[in-house]
Parts: structure tokens; C-alpha cells; sequence
């Protein structure tokens, strides 16, 4: 067929002997539609069968291969026929190994006596030995050679189709197509001992030795992080060639008197990134620059300091911020250091147009060399079509991690190619941030401002709580002021012992009496939110009981004692930034964590939050954890999803990618 000739991967698989429209509809189901794709189909597991465990040395809970002749099958029914067992008896020579599947009836039919198999899971009890639904595998005498006496691969199945007929139908397509594999970017020069991606193929179905699926694993890894990097640096080639921002830089003469009535000195790791943003804001390719700064560090100093530039070089500004209460927070915090430079500031938000109060009208702006630029400050609002500043010339983005890689670029789209600040707290593994924010420079602030109390952390269990609300209600006594957080609005789980703050809301204001109680989550109407947070502020309400809304950005350098209910049920990163809402002030704080978890892991984990407030150190322990997908939204950056790579140890890998990728893009 000349079409297979040119185009060999290409082929689809019906087309494949011994596949008809039923393998076909099979393997469809697994994605697989070309001869090509199905030698891309990762086995998700390998069985090294050339050396079988005797079945008597198999040992209790301990994963094991075995292979032997089968003596006896059956099948059980009990419970008036409503349950049932079918069991086989394995012979090895050594020992028998019994294996059993519960309520799987027609598994009976895959087994008979004489026929020889192989079987992989866990002994769960000995005397006799014994596997409950071990993974098994008939060996026919005629295939041995592909099935048997070497590391085999174990895919991933979709009902109908066997491991061993997948096995076989790879093992064909391999001998006859992985040499048609090419190599995705000829001309690139990788740097060698590099296997080709057709030996990566070969490896990765058939290893000869162990450790040779992993070296196929990592070339292929290896071609899906150069396609990445050449997609982010060909995109940050085209804006550095063809892009002008306008010029931002400013001329100082907001930013000298903003600095001054500031009320502190801006810590040298914040002078440093402010040069560098400068550096950046003189264009004219436009700013592309990620802030990394632990909870704390003082970034909204820096973005204010940003904002003055652009304004200053008559640009408008947009800060998007990813809710109400904090979007507000940076409202109320702007309009004091801007209003009395004669800047007004602008509110945008879900419930709020403007932030001018009825009959207000807006300052005038004072620009002496020209137009001044105009600020607005808002939530996903600013999004909408009805925003559409004439001129914008800076995006601020804060907790950049809450947003998506689409939300960026819609904002950004309502200017010609404006300069980009994006803020986060989440620090991220160097290699990560060079697949995830490849685009993007990156500042860090590496110290806090001084002066800061420090944050001792507990972990205590729930008999306990009564000796905490006493500690509390001693806290309040000294002036204190204190959050108590809940993973649940108004769901409780009484069987999981998970609590929701509006139950809990009633008990707890008169548990902290005479001291007064307020409720914050994301439910309530804008104004109500504004209402609770701006009293907690003024210190009209002591306690603030709150959802995970206050996780983001919320400053009350009053706000020193921090209990968190039901801690076991947040993720570290996102504890480590709830505490960041304390420890904002000179007095030392204090964060609990009341953990219903029964599970050692589950202890284990928060008592890193006991050990350390290092941001960094939390950020790799939750990436060992729960892996990068769920700590950083990976779904959400916009990055394709990796089928060979593994962000969290391919580091090496990634960074060869980006040298060659930057070298020849
Ligand atoms: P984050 O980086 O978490 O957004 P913020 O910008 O909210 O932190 O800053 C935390 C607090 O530290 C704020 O009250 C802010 O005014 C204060 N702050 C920022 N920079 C300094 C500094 N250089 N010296 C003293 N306090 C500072
Ligand atoms: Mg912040």
C-alpha cells in the first residue's frame, strides 16, 4: 500500500492483521486509533519473568511474581448464591499458592487444570498461602518466547482486550514499524550517548535488561520537554522581535513621595526586584516576569511601586486579584498611599463598579507632563468586555496560581502588548518553573521585612480543644485578635468528624464571650464580606470564624493566633499560606492545628508544619506528596499533559531541554 509506505504510523490499526473492527473499537476506547499510537502506549508496569520466586519463599504482604502449574479451580457460591469465589491452586514444585477472586463468577472461565499461569499481588495470608485477586496471566506453550523468560510489559487494558494478546500485537508492530520512528527534530543536535526514539520505542515495550525501559522512558520524556521549550521560547522569541510595550519606567516623582510616607524602608530584596522590573518596564519588549515571595515578604509594596511607574509614564494600570475581600483589601490599601498623591483608584469587582462612593466624583489627576495614567484594581470582573481601559500599559496579577493561563491572556489582550507582572506565594521548584513559567522571568524575594514576631505552630488532637479555646480566650485577653478556620461551609461530616463553620458558629461565639465573633466565607453578598472583614480590621469583632477565604492575602497585623479545624484536610501549601495570615506584627503568633486524622501519614504530614515555616521546604514536601498536578493547578497553566515526562524527577532532563532548545531556536 503506497500510503503505508510514506506514512507507516499513520496506519490505522484495523488495517493491521489480526485486528479486526471489534480489536479496533477496543483499542479506540484506549486512544489508540494508529499503528503510531499504539506505540506510544506506555505499560504502566513491568514483570521481570525470567526469574520466578519460589512460591515457598513467598513471604506475608509482600508483592510477588509467581508461576506455576494449576492443580485445581472452581468455582464457590454461598449466601444462597448471592456470593461466590473461584479459586484456583497453584503448583510450582516448591509450594502451593491459592488465589481467589470474590464475587467475579465468570472469572471461572478463564482457568483450567493443567494449563500453566502467572500471577502477581500480595500474599494476604499463609498457611495456606494465599493472593485475593492477584493480577494473573495464562501462558500458552506455542508463545513462551514473548510471554515468558524476559521482562514483560504490563499495559494499561480496556475490557475485552487481554495483556497477552496486546502483548503480542506490540511485539508485531514493533519488528515492523519502530524502525519508520523518526527522530521529531532531525536537524536538533542532541547532545550523545542519546538513544534514538526508535531504539526508545523498542526499549520501552521490550527491555532487554532491566533499566532499559527507563532509558526509552527518558529519551521520549526528553522529546516532550524539548516540544514544550520550543513552543516557550519560540513564543518569547516572536514577542522580544516583534512586540513593543510601551515604555514605563516612570520618572520618580510619584514613587520618591509614595516611598517616603510609606512608614518603613523597603527591604533590599525588594529594592533589587523593583530594579529588575524597572529594568524590565523601560521596554520596549513588554515585562514578562513572575514575583516569587514567601506569604508575607511584602510583594503588594512592590506591585504598588510598579503601578507608580506606569502611571507616571501615563500608562493605565489593571491589578486583578482572585477575590472580593482581597481584591478590596488592595482597594482600600491603594487608595491610601495613591489618593494623596492625587491618583484615584479604581474598584471593579462582582458587586462593585466603581470605587466611588454616591456623589463623589473623581480626583483630578495631577500630570503635570501630560496625561496620567488611571489604576484599576479588580476580580475576575475585570475580565469582562464592559472593562476596557484606553490605554494600558501594565497587568498586575496577584496570587497568579488562583488564575488560569487563558484569564492571563484575556487581560492582557485588552492593551497593544502590555508589561506583565504576575505575584504568587507558591514557591516553585526551579524545574518546574521552567516548564510551567518557561515565559516568564522570574524575581524572588528572599527575606521578609524585619521586625516580625515569629509563628510557633501545633499540632493537637481534638480531645484538646477545650485547653486551645482556653489559650485563645487568654490571647483575646492580651489584646490579641484570632481566626478560626473550617474546611466546610455548611456540610458537616459527623461521621468523618469534619466540621462546617456555619454549625460551629453559634457554639464558638459563646466560647470566646465577651469577645465578639464574626463569620467570613466566600457565600456572602460583597457588601456583607466588606462589612465583617472592615470590622475585624477596626477591631470591633476579636475572632474571625472563615472558610479558606482568608487564605489569600488577607494583612491584620493585629490577627495573632490562627486555629484550624480539621487540618488533616488541607493540603500543606495551603496551610502553610493560611498561617501566613498570622505573624504579620511585632508580637510573636501562634497557628493549631486540630487534626481528627487517625492515620499516621496524616499526623506525619502536619508535623512538617510544626517543624518548619520555610514556604520552600512545605512547597517540595507537598510536591512529594500529592505530585505537581495538585499543587500548582497544573491543569490550569495551560501546559499539555506529559504521557513520558515526570515533573517531579526529571529535572535533569528538563534543564537539557531548555540549554539545547535556547541554543538552536
Ligand atoms: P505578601 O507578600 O504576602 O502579599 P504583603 O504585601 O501583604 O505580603 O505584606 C505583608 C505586610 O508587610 C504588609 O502589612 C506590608 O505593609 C508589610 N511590609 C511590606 N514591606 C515591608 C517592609 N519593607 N518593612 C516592613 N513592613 C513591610
Ligand atoms: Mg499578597
Amino acid at each position: 500500500m503506497t500510503f503505508q509506505a510514506q506514512q507507516p504510523l499513520a496506519t490505522p490499526l484495523g488495517e493491521i492483521s489480526g485486528v479486526g473492527p471489534d480489536r479496533a473499537a477496543q483499542l479506540g476506547r484506549l486512544e489508540l486509533r494508529t499503528v503510531g499510537d499504539a506505540l506510544l502506549h506506555r505499560p504502566r508496569r513491568y514483570e521481570d519473568r525470567r526469574h520466578f520466586q519460589p512460591i515457598a519463599d513467598l513471604k506475608l504482604d509482600q508483592p510477588a511474581l509467581a508461576c506455576g502449574r494449576i492443580i485445581a479451580a472452581g468455582l464457590r457460591r454461598f449466601r444462597g448464591g448471592h456470593r461466590s469465589v473461584v479459586e484456583i491452586i497453584l503448583d510450582d514444585g516448591s509450594g502451593r499458592l491459592h488465589c481467589r477472586w470474590w464475587n467475579l463468577p465468570f472469572m471461572e472461565k478463564y482457568f483450567k487444570t493443567g494449563e500453566e499461569a502467572v500471577v502477581f499481588g500480595k500474599i494476604n495470608s499463609v498457611r495456606p498461602r494465599t493472593m485475593d485477586h492477584p493480577e494473573t496471566e495464562i501462558i500458552q506453550a506455542l508463545e513462551t518466547s514473548l510471554h515468558l523468560n524476559r521482562i514483560v510489559p504490563i499495559y494499561p487494558l480496556t475490557e475485552g482486550l487481554s495483556q497477552r494478546w496486546l502483548r503480542s500485537l506490540l511485539w508485531r508492530l514493533v519488528e515492523q514499524f519502530a524502525s519508520a520512528v523518526a527522530e521529531p527534530r532531525p536537524q536538533l543536535r542532541l547532545p550523545g550517548p542519546i538513544i534514538t526514539r526508535a531504539e526508545a520505542v523498542r526499549l520501552l515495550h521490550f527491555p532487554r535488561e532491566s533499566g532499559d525501559d527507563e532509558t526509552g522512558r527518558r529519551r521520549l520524556a526528553l522529546d516532550e520537554f524539548i516540544e514544550l521549550q520550543w513552543a516557550i521560547q519560540t513564543r518569547r522569541k516572536n514577542l522580544e522581535r516583534n512586540a513593543r510595550a510601551r515604555p514605563c519606567a516612570g520618572d520618580n516623582r510619584w514613587i520618591k513621595p509614595f516611598l517616603a510616607a510609606l512608614g518603613f524602608d523597603l527591604t533590599e530584596s525588594q529594592a533589587k526586584v523593583l530594579r529588575e522590573i524597572r529594568r524590565d518596564l523601560a521596554g520596549p519588549p513588554p515585562m514578562r516576569r513572575l514575583l516569587q515571595g514567601d506569604v508575607g515578604s511584602g510583594k503588594t509594596v512592590v506591585a504598588a511601586c510598579a503601578a507608580l511607574m506606569a502611571l507616571e509614564s501615563g500608562a493605565d494600570v489593571a491589578l486583578m486579584a482572585p477575590t472580593e475581600i482581597l481584591a478590596e483589601q488592595h482597594w482600600r490599601n491603594f487608595r491610601r498611599w495613591f489618593e494623596p498623591l492625587g491618583l484615584s483608584v479604581e474598584l471593579r469587582t462582582g458587586s462593585r463598579k466603581t470605587g466611588l462612593e454616591p456623589g463623589q466624583r473623581p480626583l483630578p489627576l495631577g500630570a503635570p507632563g501630560g496625561r496620567a495614567g488611571q489604576f484599576f484594581i479588580g476580580t475576575h470582573a475585570l475580565l469582562q468586555e464592559s472593562f476596557a481601559p484606553e490605554n494600558l500599559g501594565l497587568v498586575i496579577i496577584d496570587e497568579q496560581h488562583k488564575f488560569g493561563v487563558a484569564q492571563r491572556g484575556q487581560l492582557l489582550r485588552k492593551g497593544a502588548y502590555p508589561h506583565l507582572l504576575v505575584m504568587t506565594a507558591t514557591p516553585i521548584p526551579r524545574t518546574l518553573g521552567l516548564t510551567l513559567y518557561g515565559d516568564l522571568d522570574i524575581s524572588v524575594i528572599e527575606q521578609s521585612p524585619p521586625g516580625r514576631g515569629r509563628i510557633k505552630t501545633f499540632v493537637r488532637q481534638r480531645a484538646s480543644l477545650p485547653k486551645v479555646w482556653q489559650f485563645l480566650r487568654d490571647q483575646l485577653a492580651r489584646g490579641r485578635q484570632a481566626y478560626v478556620v473550617y474546611s466546610r461551609l455548611e456540610e458537616e461530616d459527623s461521621a468523618a468528624g469534619v466540621k462546617a463553620v456555619t454549625k460551629e458558629f453559634h457554639a464558638v461565639e459563646k466560647i470566646v464571650a465577651p469577645w465578639r465573633a464574626g463569620l467570613l466565607h466566600g457565600r456572602l453578598a460583597g457588601e456583607e464580606k466588606e462589612q465583617v472583614m472592615a470590622a475585624f480590621r477596626s477591631n470591633q469583632l476579636q475572632v474571625l470564624l472563615a472558610t479558606q477565604v482568608v487564605e489569600v492575602g488577607l494583612d491584620v497585623a493585629n490577627a495573632t493566633v490562627m486555629v484550624i479545624e480539621n487540618a488533616e484536610q488541607f493540603g500543606l501549601a495551603q496551610l502553610h499560606q493560611l498561617r501566613g495570615r498570622v505573624g504579620r506584627g511585632a508580637e510573636d503568633s501562634y497557628c493549631i492545628l486540630i487534626s481528627s486524622g487517625k492515620t499516621d501519614p496524616a499526623r506525619e504530614r502536619l508535623q512538617i508544619m510544626e517543624e518548619t515555616t520555610d514556604g520552600f521546604r512545605i512547597a517540595e514536601a507537598d510536591l512529594e506528596l500529592r505530585g505537581p498536578g495538585e499543587m500548582l493547578g497544573l491543569e490550569q497553566s495551560g501546559a499539555p499533559p506529559l504521557r513520558f515526562g515526570e515533573l517531579s524527577r526529571d529535572g535533569a532532563l528538563i534543564e537539557l531541554a531548555r540549554d539545547v532548545v535556547k541554543e538552536q531556536v
